[in-house]
């Protein structure tokens, strides 16, 4: 499906529920106001209403959507399931490993993976590359966690380091709280996106946060990609306003801000 993420082409969501919608588990801050949960909740949108809480419907695998991905030509980055968490506690893992068999069989597509569960991510994963003989995951195959604020910076950077991972990424969105200093993690990532939050009752995103992870990132040589301001940016203790709802038309962002970068792969 296209997108208007920024940092992707399309995004493929291959777990559903089985009448209709989708379904996840919300896990920590930065689920509150979860973009896919408020989709589900719209029957105009496919949803099935269900909360993202609770015990999960009746889920399929779209095991056609997966076969389809070994037949495209033209080089696309697909942001897997965006509407859940793929790791979630609640899939099988065998749903896991047919994703990831699909994933390398497409060595020209680049697969982009978001989990705020990087501890199973890791143990699902170690579990495919040993069935495969492999030591690390194919350049095409980018897994990612999720980080809102320092807790889970220090929880979830953890795990995602230790995945065998020529490309591994952050999305720090939405952007919390001021991370701080995060020079000593840096060197287990190749990306890092950043945003402020977007959509009603979005929570104030410092422009000074994201300013200081962009630098950071400079001084490491690490790729950052600033995806959005957010809907209720802050800058020097006032409201920063712009005109695109969610802040994130880069023409309006600070100057050190325009930066939308991605790594150059590196085949070994
Ligand atoms: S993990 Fe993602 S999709 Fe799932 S509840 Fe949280 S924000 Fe929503």
């Amino acid at each position: 499906m296209s997108t208007n993420i920024e940092w992707t082409d399309q995004t493929e969501n291959i777990i559903r529920a089985k009448e209709g919608g989708w379904w996840c588990h919300k896990k920590s801050e930065g689920c509150t106001n979860c973009y896919a949960e408020k989709l589900n909740k719209n029957s105009f949108f496919g949803g099935n209403k269900q909360p993202y809480s609770g015990q999960p419907p009746e889920l399929v695998l779209d095991t056609e959507a997966i076969r389809k991905w070994g037949f495209q030509r033209k080089p696309k980055k697909h942001f897997v399931s965006s509407m859940t968490d793929v790791f979630g506690e609640w899939v099988p893992r065998f749903w896991q490993h047919e994703m990831l068999d699909g994933m390398f069989v497409a060595p020209n597509q680049i697969f982009q993976i978001l989990t705020k569960r990087p501890e199973i991510m890791l143990s699902s994963m170690d579990e495919w590359l040993s069935c495969h003989g492999l030591d690390k995951l194919p350049l095409n195959i980018w897994p990612g966690t999720s980080i809102e604020n320092r807790r889970t910076l220090e929880e979830r950077s953890q795990f995602l380091a230790q995945i065998p991972a020529l490309i591994r990424f952050w999305s720090v969105e939405p952007l919390l709280e001021d991370l701080g200093d995060i020079t000593q993690y840096l060197n287990d990532v190749q990306l890092v996106i950043v945003g402020g939050e977007s959509g009603p009752n979005s929570r104030p995103c410092h422009i000074e946060w994201l300013e200081s992870i962009v630098q950071q990132c400079h001084a490491a040589k690490t790729p950052v990609f600033v995806k959005q301001l957010g809907a209720n940016a802050i800058f020097g203790g006032q409201r920063f306003k712009t005109r695109n709802k969610k802040g994130g038309d880069i023409e309006e962002f600070p100057q050190e801000l325009q930066v939308r970068e991605f790594p150059v792969p590196v085949r070994e």
